[in-house]
This record gives structure tokens, C-alpha cells and sequence, in this order.
């Protein structure tokens, strides 16, 4: 077992209360990680702030470009030791880490580092009663100190889609990284020392949201800007503390989202994307599907092939290559998780797989596992198809047309992600464009480019991140007029 310090100015910084990190799978102890009082991220904020006058803030975009490469090689260098400890936060399985959270942490330095370069900017020429004109530009500037507070369901990539755009654009960060996931944040702080990223450019401090260190740092004066992923409910709270000093928010929150598989699609597609959408990371991805709708034709066949992809699923230990369904996060988590299972059979859903508790062997049988679920039968108004479960589990229900599918897709206060299985080209387009999210993908799903749009409507949150459009967010747009 070791201890996790705060990451202040280029250096550890322990001491203080603690709090205890479990390894999900087996509920045995990580790590004790420092908490952050309110005088630990002041001093984490003054740091940054200074920061922002020294090296960094000097520096052309082309020299902090070349600075954060040298972030995504030493990621890449170190790939195991950011691997293991991913793995013991969150209980997921060895092939995910490796091929989704850490490959695509490293990925997002290299792909903002270029994307900051290539940003244009406007001009305008205006006419003057003298007829000599005037010439508009713009130019980007940082807009300071950005606070990054992170959810645990990926926790280096999730950061790093912040933390690397932030930096690209000349800011300096403090970072708040779930208190269940804290490990893969303080290991990045040993990265940006060997890659040469000035100190106090990067913070981290550890701790919880309420009356924590992530309470004290979205609300201290120092802070210009928030950029935070989380449960809507949280966002909320977040964006009544930005309100004092006016400062701006980004918010990726939560999601409800919808499926819907018309009969015409190719069904071995369907069916593959859904079984991603609903069971990788254990259901806990904000993008994934709690909510299929399928065309009548085709519901019972749908219903049966995701079954067989269900009950296909491997728990395991996490770092055997075979095991492809980790554990929930925590304790916590899977006590909410089953409540809903319990809501559901309560309530007469018709269970198709699962449920339930795996028995797991040894270790393993203190993990907070569930089994992969599938439900159909449950009326729109329930619980199980209103409130975001995040767990290993969707309902399945049919439709007749395509307005009814539209309909039921966008009855929900939330607006993230949604898939559409067609292989008619004019309904794909027609349906895409009706339904009310940020992210709509057709015959397929989490395919991601980091130059697009990323963000979620309604109460999925505010603001767009990926490519350009986290500029808007990351600098102030300044408008120089020169006479002529
Ligand atoms: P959470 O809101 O409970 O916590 C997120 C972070 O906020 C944690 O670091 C926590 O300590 C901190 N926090 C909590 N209360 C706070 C407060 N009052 N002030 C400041 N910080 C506070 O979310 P979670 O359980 O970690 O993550 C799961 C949620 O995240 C789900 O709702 C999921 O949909 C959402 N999510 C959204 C996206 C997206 O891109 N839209 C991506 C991933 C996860």
C-alpha cells in the first residue's frame, strides 16, 4: 500500500488528513491519498497563477507544443506503470485501459498540441468617415487559472481532454481528479517534470467535492475558469459557485441516452455496437445506452442476439486479457446500481439476463460486481428508463414508426449521446438532425475524432470541447482596432 500526495508546483506535497483509495475489485486498500484542505489548494492556485507569469506564459505556441509531445512520449514510456495503477482504481479489465484510457490520454497532448497551432483567427476591414479605414484583428489569449474536476469513469483520458487544450492554449491547471480514481492525475505530475513543463503549470489536489477539495477550488477567487465532468447534479452546484466572479463553466454532465434500431439496419452491426454501448466500462460511460428502441419486426431476434452478447460477457480479475466485464467503482456505486435492478423487478419488468450479484472466486468475491442486465416490459415513465443508472444494463422496448421513435428518444430532461441503425441513407439523415443531443451516431458508436464537437444538450451540459471549439472556453478572444 502506498500514499498519493497533492502534486503543488512541481512537487509532492503530503501531509494533513487522509482518505483511503480501494481497488473496486477486490475492496482491498490502494493507496491513503492526502485530502486537500482549503489552505492546500490555495496554495495549489497561488502556484498556478504564478506560473502563468513565468516560462509558460512566454513561450510561443510552437515551444508549449513541443513541451506537450513530450507529455504524450513520456505517458507512452511509462504506458505500465499508468496501466496498473489505472487498473487499480478502477477494477476495469487490462484490454480497455490499454487500448482506450491510456493510449488516447497520451494521444490528446500530441492531437491538441497541433490542433492550437493551426487555429485561425478574424479580420475585418471597417470604412472611416476620414476614408482611411481601419483594420480589425483578433488575437487568443489564455484565460488564466483553469480548475479540471474529473469523474473516475476514465480517469486519465477524461482529464487529459481538459488538462491538454488548457495547456495548449497557454493556461495553467489545477486538477481535482475523483476521489475514487486518484493515482493515474499524480503520476502525470512526475510526466510533465521529465517532459519539462515549468512548475506550477500542473497542479493536482486530491480530495472530495462538498466542504473538500473540490468544493475549495471551484470556489476560490483565484480560479478563471471551470471545466468539470460530472453528474448533472454536481454541474449545478458548480455553476452556482462560477457565478461569484462571473467566471466561465464547461460542463460534460450526465446522460440518458437512446438507441434506435430501425429493422432495415444491418443487425450484426446493431448488435455489436449495443453491446459496447451498453457494457463496456461496466455500463459506466456517459455516452453509453440505457434506452433501445427497436422496430417491431426485428424487437424479438434484437432482443435474443443481445442476450447471447450479455451472458458472453467474462468478470474476471482485471488484469487477465480474457476478462472483459470489470467491476462497478465502488461499494456505493453498486448499492445504487442494484436498486434499480430491484425497481425494476419490483415492478414487473420482464428480465431477460442477469439482475444480480456473479459469484466471484477469492479475492475477488469482495468486488462490487454485477451482472450485465437486459429488461423489457418497463413502462417510458419508470425510473429504470428516467434516471441514469451507469451501470451494465438498458431496456429494451419496441416501436411502429419513425416519429414514435423520435418521440421516445427525446422524452428526457438529458441530451448527451444517441445511436440510429438504418441502412436508409435519407431516414439516417432525417432521423439524425431530429434527435435533441450533442453527439448523434450513425451504425455506430464512441467513434471519436478529437477535432469534432464534443458536448452534451439540455441537461447534459454547456459548452462544446474537441477540435477549435474548446478555444471558446480556454481563451478570450481579443479584438484589436487599428486606426489607418
Ligand atoms: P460526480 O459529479 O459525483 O463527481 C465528479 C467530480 O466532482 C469528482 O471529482 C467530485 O469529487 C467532484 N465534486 C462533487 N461535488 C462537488 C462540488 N460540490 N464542488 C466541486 N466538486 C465536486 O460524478 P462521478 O460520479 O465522478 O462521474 C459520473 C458522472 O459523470 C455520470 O453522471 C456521467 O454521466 C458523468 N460523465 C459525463 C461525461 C460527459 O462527457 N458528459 C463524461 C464522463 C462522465
Amino acid at each position: 500500500m502506498s500514499s498519493l500526495a497533492h502534486f503543488i508546483n512541481g512537487a509532492s506535497v503530503g501531509g494533513g488528513r487522509t482518505f483511503e483509495n480501494r481497488n473496486p475489485a477486490t475492496n482491498a486498500v490502494v493507496s491513503t491519498v492526502a485530502e486537500a484542505d482549503a489552505s492546500v489548494v490555495d496554495q495549489a492556485v497561488q502556484a498556478a497563477r504564478k506560473a502563468l507569469k513565468g516560462p509558460w506564459g512566454k513561450m510561443t505556441d510552437a515551444e508549449r507544443a513541443a513541451i506537450m509531445r513530450k507529455v504524450a512520449e513520456g505517458i507512452t514510456r511509462r504506458f505500465d506503470e499508468f496501466v496498473k495503477a489505472e487498473i487499480l482504481d478502477t477494477g476495469k479489465p487490462i484490454r480497455d485501459v490499454s487500448h482506450l484510457d491510456i493510449p488516447r490520454g497520451a494521444a490528446n497532448f500530441t492531437a491538441f498540441a497541433d490542433q492550437m497551432l493551426a487555429h485561425p483567427t478574424e479580420a475585418f476591414r471597417s470604412p472611416t468617415p476620414d476614408g482611411k479605414g481601419a483594420l480589425n484583428y483578433s488575437i487568443r489569449v489564455p484565460r488564466g487559472v483553469i480548475a479540471v474536476v474529473c469523474p473516475w469513469n476514465l480517469p486519465l483520458l477524461l482529464m487529459t481532454w481538459k488538462v491538454a487544450p488548457a495547456m495548449a492554449s497557454g493556461n495553467t491547471v489545477v486538477v481535482k481528479p475523483s476521489e475514487e480514481t486518484p493515482t493515474t492525475a499524480t503520476l502525470l505530475g512526475q510526466v510533465m517534470n521529465e517532459a519539462g513543463v515549468p512548475p506550477g503549470v500542473y497542479n493536482v489536489v486530491h480530495g472530495f467535492g462538498p466542504d473538500s477539495a473540490g468544493a475549495h477550488l471551484v470556489n476560490h477567487p483565484g480560479v478563471d475558469g471551470i471545466t468539470f465532468t460530472g453528474e448533472t447534479r454536481t454541474g449545478t452546484a458548480i455553476m452556482k459557485s462560477a457565478a461569484e466572479g462571473v467566471r466561465p463553466v464547461s460542463l460534460e454532465l450526465g446522460g440518458k441516452n437512446a438507441s434506435i434500431v430501425f429493422a432495415d439496419c444491418d443487425l450484426d452491426v446493431a448488435i455489436e455496437a449495443s453491446t459496447r454501448s451498453t457494457f463496456l466500462n461496466c455500463g459506466q460511460v456517459c455516452l453509453g445506452t440505457e434506452r433501445i428502441y427497436v422496430q417491431r419486426p426485428i424487437f424479438d431476434q434484437f432482443v435474443n442476439r443481445l442476450k447471447a452478447a450479455a451472458e458472453i460477457q467474462r468478470h474476471g480479475d482485471p488484469f487477465e486479457k480474457t476478462t472483459t466485464l470489470g467491476p462497478l467503482i465502488s461499494q456505493e456505486h453498486r448499492r445504487k446500481v442494484l436498486s434499480y435492478y430491484e425497481r425494476a423487478r419490483s415492478s414487473g419488468a420482464t428480465l431477460i439476463t442477469g439482475g444480480g450479484v456473479p459469484d466471484m472466486p477469492g479475492a475477488f468475491a469482495e468486488g462490487a460486481w454485477v451482472q450485465p442486465t437486459i429488461w423489457t416490459g418497463l413502462p417510458e415513465s419508470h425510473p429504470v428508463l428516467r434516471e441514469e443508472i451507469f451501470g451494465p444494463c438498458c431496456h429494451v422496448a419496441p416501436f411502429d414508426t419513425e416519429e414514435e421513435a423520435i418521440a421516445l428518444a427525446n422524452d428526457t430532461p438529458y441530451g448527451l449521446a444517441g445511436s440510429v441503425f438504418t441502412r436508409d441513407l435519407s431516414r439516417a439523415h432525417r432521423v439524425a438532425a431530429q434527435i435533441e443531443v450533442g453527439i448523434l451516431w450513425l451504425n455506430s458508436w464512441f467513434l471519436r475524432d478529437l477535432r469534432t464537437a464534443f458536448g452534451g444538450a439540455k441537461q447534459s451540459g454547456i459548452g462544446r470541447e474537441g477540435g477549435v471549439h474548446g478555444l471558446e472556453f480556454y481563451s478570450e478572444l481579443r479584438n484589436v482596432c487599428v486606426k489607418l
